[in-house]
């Protein structure tokens, strides 16, 4: 059968064979396949093709005949339109195998490694995880202000008024901000008319701590009756700590813009991992799962074997969360990290917990690399915590230069991982691959990949 341009606006019957890297079930139709959200592996029934997109078909359920014994009632019931949870539907140990297996597959297409992936650290509880929440803001036909998450691949806002991943004294400050924008006027921003004050609010909860900041993000400078607005949110919410109003004139996807003033509080909040304290500012990275952080992190340390006399690089480092964890066990930590706000939070968290063989620095961490490279700094053990895209050919070719017995890369793209990972393995081993769970429901997957130094004789 010849490919086609177009395809039947009547729903088509085929079985769901496979889930693709992002979750979407996989269903045969003739010499093509539409990827289905919603559909589990050994489910069959009625799909409606909704469009193409390159040479992909996508399509949505519309009637089941078979059920996978997987799929679970969600307790969320606008799961499968809010872009948030593609996974609720799915049973949390079927997730858990999901997501050992996309790390297996990426290495095998990506890196072209055959591995061996340990099963899936997963979480007691799987709700309420997440300790910060970001929602844009925008008012309906009738003039009513909602909040909510965008839509997949797109603008537009589902409005949410309870949400069962985040925490839930967010969800509570969420619903006094509406109020509180209606009675004092205050629009939420218009993207499309360039028009209003509010775009975000950015609320992070402290897991440890009893302290909450949220951080309004506003397309504007000036915010009507501010001082008022902040005393009668403070008065609703008295667990607020600290309030940020951040400045984003800007059309673009990023949430934060440069400018910030402190409306009240310290600017910041506090929290602790593996015991120890966190100074955490608006636009510094912390992770926002802490029960699995503290697994990652323990993961980690144990990978890393460190003793006394190991000189450790902690590159990616955010607020310096690993390295200073791991300073403890050994003789000194540098770290490098590119923002300028999460260095300094880095360095007042080292002072605060008195911890003094830590360096951070403000660099990319490729250029501080080839540094080091350059001027052969020795180098034990290497923790790396790179964003998506994963690292770069500069800095894997000064890690091969500089050879650390032991290298901690932890990951949250699989994809990236596999692809630098194969670009090192002639000189290191891969001695464990372990995927952790730090985004229940969803399709995203966590994974620390240790690697030590090939011993070539041994392999000989
Ligand atoms: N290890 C930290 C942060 C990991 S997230 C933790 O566990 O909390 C990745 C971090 O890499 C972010 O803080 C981001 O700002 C930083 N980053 C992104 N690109 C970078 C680059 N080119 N050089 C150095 N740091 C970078």
């Amino acid at each position: 059968m010849a490919k086609f341009a177009s395809f039947p606006k009547e729903p088509v019957h085929g079985v769901c064979r496979d889930l693709t890297y992002e979750g979407r079930g996989v269903v045969a139709f003739g010499e093509e396949v539409i990827f289905v959200q919603g559909m589990f592996p050994g489910e069959e029934g009625d799909v409606q093709i909704q469009y193409r997109r390159n040479s992909n078909l996508f399509g949505k359920v519309k009637k089941l005949d078979q059920v996978s014994p997987d799929r679970v009632e969600p307790r969320c019931k606008i799961c499968s339109s809010c872009g948030g949870c593609q996974f609720q539907q799915y049973a949390y140990p079927a997730q858990l195998l999901f997501k050992s297996n996309k790390v297996k597959e990426q290495f095998r297409k990506i890196g072209h490694m055959d591995v061996d992936v340990l099963p899936t650290i997963g979480m007691d509880d799987p709700y309420y995880y997440r300790n910060k929440i970001q929602m844009p803001f925008g008012r309906d036909i009738k003039g009513q202000i909602y909040c909510g998450f965008y839509k997949e691949n797109s603008h537009i806002i589902v409005p949410v008024n309870e949400c069962f991943i985040e925490d839930k004294r967010a969800v509570h400050i969420l619903d006094v901000l509406k109020k509180l924008l209606k009675s004092f006027r205050i629009a939420p921003y218009d993207e499309d008319r360039h028009e209003g004050v509010l775009r975000h609010a950015l609320i992070r909860t402290s897991y440890y701590e009893k302290q909450i900041m949220l951080v309004l993000v506003t397309a504007v400078d000036v915010f009507p009756s501010r001082g008022n607005f902040v005393k009668a949110l403070l008065k609703e919410c008295p667990e607020i700590t600290t309030i940020v109003q951040n400045i984003n004139p800007r059309s673009t996807n990023v949430i934060l813009g440069q400018k910030q003033y402190v409306l009240f509080g310290k600017g910041y909040i506090e929290d602790s991992l593996c015991g120890v304290k966190f100074q955490i500012s608006a636009k510094s990275f912390y992770q926002t799962n802490p029960v699995t952080t503290e697994k990652l992190y323990t993961y980690a340390m144990e990978c890393a074997k460190l003793s006394k006399e190991d000189v450790v690089l902690d590159a990616y480092s955010g607020i310096g969360t690993i390295g200073l964890v791991a300073a403890k066990y050994c003789k000194e930590v540098l770290s490098v990290e590119i923002v300028e706000e999460a260095v300094r939070d880095a360095e007042r968290n080292a002072r605060r917990n008195h911890i003094e063989n830590f360096k951070e620095v403000a660099d990319d961490a490729s250029a501080f690399m080839v540094r080091m490279a350059k001027q052969n700094i020795p180098l034990d053990v290497l923790f790396m915590d790179p964003p998506r895209k994963g690292s770069d050919q500069k800095f894997l070719d000064a890690v091969l230069k500089l050879k650390p017995k032991r290298i901690v890369y932890i990951s949250c793209d699989p994809s990236s991982l596999a692809r630098d990972c194969s670009y090192i393995n002639k000189s290191y081993q891969i001695e464990s691959i372990q995927p952790f769970d730090m985004f229940p429901h969803t399709t995203h997957v966590e994974t620390i990949c240790c690697l030590s130094l090939a011993n070539k004789k041994a392999q000989k």
